[in-house]
């Protein structure tokens, strides 16, 4: 697995040991962190490797779960071209790693790949509505490229192919300076701090529970299914301004919500037509509410934050 000790390769690793595998845990510790992974560090059937997905690598294995690439908006605009080189040359030398090991290979894509939404709500057949010059092209574009290089493979190459189109997931194990909305949200309700709503807090997005979406991951890769992309997420509907105040309420937090700049480009809207996952991944959908979801993030950070 690569980018295996960030927050949803944390919880990958935790589930495939689970289930009996073998995992090797790729990361460059960019926006992981060796702590998500500690209570794993002793187990006999893991290991944990400093690796950056740029540089090329070959190793024995029945297959990949390639992770690595930084997902916050604040993480992958720091250093545009690193993002771009990591979904770019690292999707290229992971398919190059699958095709040697003639192993199965899942790209952890994004909603992003759709931009700022012209249908709603997204299922795979749309092409999406990208700006490509703008300040999260690195990510998107980076991630489309990263599709087209596995969909090629898979022709080309007849590599397995798995491309999962994540929608914004959240839960325990996310980093408190991660920047994305649930985690900003939980650690300023908690310490009582003004909650930050960009411009209006009307735009939407659909938020997806960290183990829904492993058990989507997991059907995924087990799946007789080619490379078709797969929209793995929640379809509840929230508007950013919605979430503020269930976390408020969950966190029972004193905090005032309060508006800053909306970034530029930032997607008005954001839904996952989930029908193709539900049909290609025995009846998969998300079990986990949002209230119960934050609920338990809550007190992950409560624990680790210490309030
Ligand atoms: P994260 O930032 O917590 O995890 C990314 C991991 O990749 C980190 O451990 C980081 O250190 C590692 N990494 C980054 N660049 C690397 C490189 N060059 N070489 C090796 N490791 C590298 O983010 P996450 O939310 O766990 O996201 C995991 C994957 O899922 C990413 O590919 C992301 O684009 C995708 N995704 C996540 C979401 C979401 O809402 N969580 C939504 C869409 C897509
Ligand atoms: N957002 C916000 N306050 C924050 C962080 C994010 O209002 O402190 C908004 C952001 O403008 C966007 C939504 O929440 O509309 C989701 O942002 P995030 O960075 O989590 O993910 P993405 O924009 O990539 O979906």
């Amino acid at each position: 697995m690569t980018g295996g000790s960030g927050f949803l390769g944390s919880h990958l690793c935790e589930r495939l040991l689970k289930e009996g595998h073998e995992v090797v845990c790729l990361d460059n510790f960019f926006t992981g962190s060796r702590a998500n992974v500690e209570h794993l560090l002793d187990h006999h059937r893991f290991e944990l490797m400093r690796h950056d997905v740029t540089e090329p690598l070959t190793m024995e294995v029945d297959d990949v779960y390639h992770l690595a690439c930084p997902a916050s908006p604040i993480h992958y605009q720091r250093n545009p071209v690193r993002t771009i080189r990591t979904a770019v040359e690292g999707t290229l030398n992971m398919l190059d790693l699958a095709r040697e090991a003639k192993a199965r290979i899942l790209i952890a894509s994004t909603s992003e790949v759709y931009g700022d939404p012209i249908e709603h709500p997204q299922h795979e057949s749309y092409w999406g509505n990208v700006n490509p010059i703008g300040p999260r092209a690195c990510y998107d574009e980076g991630k489309r490229c990263a599709e087209a290089l596995a969909v090629s493979y898979a022709r080309q190459y007849s590599v397995e192919v798995r491309i999962a189109r994540i929608f914004n997931t959240y839960g325990p194990r996310m980093h408190e300076n991660d920047g994305r909305v649930v985690s900003n949200f939980v650690v300023q309700a908690l310490r009582n701090e003004p909650i930050t709503v960009y411009g209006e807090g009307q735009q939407t997005r659909s938020f997806c529970f960290a183990t829904d979406l492993i058990e989507g991951f997991i059907r995924l890769m087990a799946s007789p299914h080619g490379a078709d992309p797969v929209n793995l997420g929640n379809p509840r509907e929230t508007t950013v301004l919605e979430l503020a105040e269930i976390t408020r309420k969950l966190a029972k937090s004193k905090s005032e919500i309060v508006r800053a700049p909306l970034p530029t480009d930032d997607p008005t809207r954001r839904r996952p037509d989930i029908s193709r996952a539900q049909q290609l991944l025995g009846g998969w959908a998300p079990v986990v509410s949002l209230e119960q979801g934050i609920a338990a993030t809550i007190d992950d950070f409560r624990r680790r934050l210490g309030v």
